[in-house]
């Protein structure tokens, strides 16, 4: 077995080489590694320096999470960070890959840094609602300025090491070879006497860290880590650092650590950091069974989402055959995907040629007999199951034998577009979010008689076009959409019927975290997007009124939302800002009174249960029918693809952490109080009795 640390030695230099595949995770074992090398190394006279190097693709990339519910072994970061700075020779970190957290962290405990200039160096611990914690908010600080130190923590995301040296970070860049060049580096500083430079005892220039900074920085951090404690945790370490010895400063910092890291808001971003990873992992999905190679797309229907899906594809290096009604239409289509590029080529974000490259991928027209040859068809043409099938029979008589092929549908039936092929097995949803280009989520919804093949390969489509790819099973909105149209935005319509108005309903969702408030959500989407689900046949069975009622009666008005200038809200030509409508109160009123319904005033606490609780209890029962394989997956797609509070950890966990007993109780007092929809669902019932989580629920998959 190799050893995780191992030293040899070169001359005057040791090379202390961390070897821990896959992504040198900072663990105990390292750590204890790390400890006596450096002990043993102190007595060896032959030695003048020390080279710390990572093998394999990167520097040590982070913590080892699983220390968070275990608590950290001996020896501690501090202790082993502590000697790594205290060494009486030189201790040089050579960077490779991306080093993030601890990596970073290290780095600051070594004397002298290099890195290839590809490296990339991270403090991403905000993103899990935590503080660096190893060093990283009192060294930094002493490195590079209180006010630099706060920028790049509190933003998280990892900077080129070129950047890293200009803000004195690295000291060096190493071209080539990283090990020979940082040998060489090594053996320089040796050769000219260079001493033992340990951060700690620099002080920290305080300049521009003040109360304008401080406030500044917090209000940025409110828009970029909603509703998240962990940014003003991160500042008040660096104020430490600026009042505090090291030693000191590290313990204040260890308690500040300790308390982020038992906070809430940690657990649910740690949840969702490991949901999120998880969702690959397919129950009973062999190991054995291998992705098809997808080399080539097409896509029908080229409105706003087929373009947005050419898009992925093309960035994923995948070729792409775009096809609509017309010549017209595709033309238009490509125009459109030209002005997003340009659009990321003015913020920088992509230059000319790779532009001109991914727009070299696709190629639009508007015969159908476009998509014999290729390897996956995603049809994303009008929300009609007439349109659908008939595209499905055509794609089932001109496609390849082997080619999967793929729906794009919100909200219909897989099976039945399924059963217009002769090979059902070979067909699968693939549910993109608006904009396909920017949204993480991907539902892939598995049909009936969808083969583990296509299943796998879809997964590996999801991966290759860098999206979270979630399994979901058949029925009315898979997932997402079920919660959120039968739970979610019914229930909103419910309470306006009550007494509610658009503009509490929608500020008492924003102060609960979400993204966007469910009426302002429902006039960006156009209000007759759902109407037309609803107008299915079957969708309606079952459901008795009042369901969806303001929302489908403005859309019959043709107040669709923002596309008609009306719809919850008034709207001004080429401007979202919403106003409120006396009209939209009259529609309201006038409902109520004809479904005989007494209004109110509804206090915030009440909308705030009311919306959110139907999507646990909607939850509940999609985990107890097995359309998840579990509470994470729901968890990931609403935090990732419905603006759900991440620090909340989406709505599973959320009702995780409320205790399933009180959930379920206050779901049953409204059931007893406002009936049908509030049936309280068996899973959560038996929870509740059982003290039980959702989170270690397995649902039965069909
Ligand atoms: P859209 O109206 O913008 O685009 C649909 C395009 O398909 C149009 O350009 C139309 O000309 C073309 N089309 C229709 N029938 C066709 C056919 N027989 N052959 C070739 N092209 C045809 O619609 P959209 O918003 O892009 O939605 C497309 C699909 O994606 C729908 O099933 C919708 O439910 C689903 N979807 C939409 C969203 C969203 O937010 N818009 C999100 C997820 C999924």
């Amino acid at each position: 077995m190799v050893e995780v640390v191992r030293v040899n030695t070169q001359g005057a230099l040791a090379i202390v080489v961390i070897d821990s595949p896959p992504v040198n995770a900072m663990s105990q074992e390292m750590r204890r590694g790390l400890l006596d090398a450096f002990n043993t190394l102190r007595s060896d006279a032959s030695i003048k320096a020390v080279l710390v190097h990572c093998a394999g693709r990167t520097f040590i990339s982070g913590a080892d999470l699983r220390e968070f519910d275990t608590g950290v072994g001996e020896p501690g970061y501090h202790q082993v960070f502590g000697v790594i700075e205290a060494f009486d020779k030189p201790v040089i970190a050579a960077l490779h890959g991306t080093a993030m957290g601890a990596g970073v962290e290290i780095a600051l405990a070594c004397h002298y840094r290099c890195a290839s200039p590809e490296a990339k160096l991270g403090l991403p611990e905000v993103t899990l609602g935590i503080i660096p914690g190893a060093g990283g908010t009192q060294r930094l600080p002493r490195m590079i300025g209180a006010k630099a130190a706060a920028e790049m923590i509190l933003n998280a995301a990892p900077i080129a090491a070129p950047k890293a040296r200009e803000m004195g970070i690295v000291d060096e860049i190493i071209d080539g070879d990283l090990l020979a060049g940082a040998t060489a580096y090594a053996e320089r500083l040796i050769a000219s006497g260079a001493k033992p430079r340990p951060t700690a005892s620099k002080t920290v220039d305080a300049t521009g860290f003040d109360d304008a900074f401080v406030k500044s920085a917090l209000q940025d951090a409110a828009k970029k880590w909603r509703g998240q404690q962990a940014p003003s945790w991160v500042l008040d370490a660096i104020r430490v650092s600026l009042q505090l010895p090291v030693a000191e400063g590290i313990k204040r910092e260890r308690e500040i650590s300790l308390a982020a890291e038992q906070s809430l808001e940690s657990r649910a971003l740690r949840h969702l950091f490991f949901a999120e990873r998880e969702v690959a992992r397919i129950p009973g999905l062999s190991p054995d069974v291998k992705a098809k190679e997808i080399d080539s797309v097409a896509i029908v229907g080229a409105g706003t989402m087929g373009r947005g899906i050419a898009i992925c594809c093309a960035d994923a290096g995948i070729d792409v055959q775009l096809i609509d009604m017309s010549q017209e239409a595709a033309v238009k289509a490509l125009d459109a995907i030209g002005k997003t590029y340009d659009s990321s080529v003015s913020k920088g974000r992509l230059n000319v040629a790779d532009k001109a490259q991914r727009m070299a991928r696709i190629q639009v027209g508007s015969n159908i007999a476009a998509v014999a040859n290729v390897a996956l068809v995603i049809e994303a043409a009008f929300e009609s199951m007439e349109v659908k099938k008939d595209l499905f029979g055509k794609f089932d008589k001109l496609c390849r034998r082997d080619a999967i092929l793929a729906t794009n549908t919100s909200t219909l039936n897989v099976d039945a577009i399924a059963a217009m092929t002769s090979r059902p097995e070979q067909v699968v949803g693939l549910h993109f979010f608006s904009p396909a280009n920017v949204m993480r989520l991907l539902e892939i919804v598995r049909g009936e008689k969808t083969s583990p093949t296509t299943l796998a390969t879809a997964v590996a489509v999801g991966k290759r076009l860098r999206k979270v790819g979630v399994v979901a099973g058949v029925c009315y909105g898979f997932i997402g959409n079920r919660m959120m149209l039968e739970g979610y935005v019914r229930e909103a319509d419910q309470l306006l019927l009550e007494g509610a108005t658009p503009e509490q309903i929608d500020r008492v969702m924003l102060k609960f975290g979400m993204a966007m408030g469910p009426c302002t959500m429902n006039d960006m989407a156009g209000n007759d997007v759902a109407l037309k689900s609803r107008e299915v046949p079957g969708v309606r069975d079952g459901k008795p009124r009042p369901y969806h009622e303001v929302i489908d009666t403005l859309a019959r008005m043709n107040r669709l939302g923002q596309k008609t200038g009306s719809g919850f809200y008034r709207y001004e030509p080429g401007d979202r800002t919403t106003h409120h409508d006396p009209a939209t109160d009259a529609v309201i009123e006038a409902l109520a009174k004809e479904l005989g319904i007494q209004r109110r005033q509804i206090s915030d606490e009440e909308i705030e249960v009311r919306c959110i609780y139907p999507l646990i209890n909607e939850g509940a029962k999609i985990l107890e029918e097995g359309i998840a394989y579990r509470s994470g997956d729901i968890d990931t797609i609403w935090t990732t693809g419905y603006g759900f509070p991440r620090f909340r950890g989406g709505p599973m966990f959320y009702a995780d952490s409320l205790g399933l007993k009180a959930v379920h109780e206050r779901i049953a007092a409204l059931h007893a109080t406002h009936g049908h929809y509030w049936k309280p669902a068996a899973l959560l019932t038996e929870l509740a009795k059982t003290n039980g989580k959702f989170a270690d629920y397995k649902p039965p998959i069909k």
